[in-house]
């Protein structure tokens, strides 16, 4: 049987699998993210080793990455504030190491592909993927297609209405501060509340205030791209009392003006875990692999 590879690129880790889907996984590794000559061998190095030669490689990736085949630098990480992985050719990296199609894209879009595929989106066909870990992330699929456009969506860094008497945490995003990773990621919430975010107790007014920027941040996802369902998943969403509470934001904020029964009897059924839980990522990788091959 033809196997496939993955890799989940991630900032802190990488993660990567051989198999043809969440039912026939032959062989998985995870390891931190250091240099990238050291990282990338070492995925390479696992790939090589794999009972059966590769079909495709699939990488769902840290970003930002270019993703216009057209461009010279299709394939890098390009402006990323991780030391050392600015302009890092990625994908020309594994078609030299291991001499197969490689398929590419953002570590979210890579989710999203994945619950597509294999879980909590299989029935839609327009939805968003959200990660909210030790940063934000959105990927998108609208019509049956993931996002790119002019680079690729940067949902994490949408602005949300942020009131300073409320919350005077003045947000971590070195770039905006308070944008919504800023405002709520796992560090931000650490260093708002002096606490790792997993010791936070349920009844904590840290949960109440995240529900309500993820909300925000939901409503306008809403009102932008009509999703037919939102994922969210990342370490931040294992707190599953999150759950009802952004849900609750999410109505609050649309205010009854977009009329859907989604929205009102099934809210529950609309924002919703991944399917996958935390392996969406690395199937995504491997949907990605999957889907290129079928596209060859
Ligand atoms: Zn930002």
């Amino acid at each position: 049987m033809p196997l496939y590879g993955a890799i989940e690129a991630g900032g802190t880790k990488f993660v990567c699998l051989v198999g043809t889907g969440p039912e026939n996984v032959r062989g998985r590794v995870r390891f931190p993210t250091t240099t990238p000559e050291e990282t990338l061998s070492r995925a390479a190095a696992f790939f090589q080793q794999a009972d059966e030669p590769l079909l495709a490689l699939g990488i769902g990736c840290f970003g930002p990455v270019d993703l216009n085949p057209d461009s010279p630098t299709y394939g890098y990480i390009t402006s990323t504030p991780k030391p050392g992985w600015q302009n890092v050719d990625v994908v020309g990296y594994f078609q030299k190491t291991l001499g197969v199609p490689v398929a590419f894209d953002t570590d979210v879009n890579a989710a999203a592909l994945g619950e597509h595929l294999w879980g909590a989106a299989q029935d839609v066909r327009t939805f968003v993927y959200i990660t909210v870990g030790t940063g934000i992330g959105g990927g998108a699929m609208v019509e049956g297609r993931l996002i790119h456009g002019l680079i690729h969506p940067e949902m994490g860094h949408m602005r949300i209405p942020h009131r300073e008497e409320e919350d005077p945490f003045p947000g971590i995003c070195p770039y905006h501060g308070d944008c919504l990773e800023g405002l709520a990621s796992g560090p931000a919430l650490a260093a708002r509340w002096q606490e790792e975010p997993h010791r936070l107790p349920a009844d904590h007014p840290a949960w109440d205030l995240e529900a309500r920027y993820l909300g925000l941040a939901i409503a306008n996802l809403v009102c932008t791209l009509s999703p037919e369902r939102i994922i969210l998943g990342g370490g931040v969403m294992h707190q599953t009392h999150l759950f009802p509470r952004i849900r609750h934001v999410v109505r609050e904020t649309l205010a009854g003006y977009v009329q859907h029964p989604a929205l009102l009897d099934h809210i529950d059924q609309y924002i919703v875990p991944p399917a996958l839980g935390d392996d969406a990522g690395i199937f995504g990788a491997l949907a990605l692999a999957i889907q290129v091959t079928r596209s060859a």
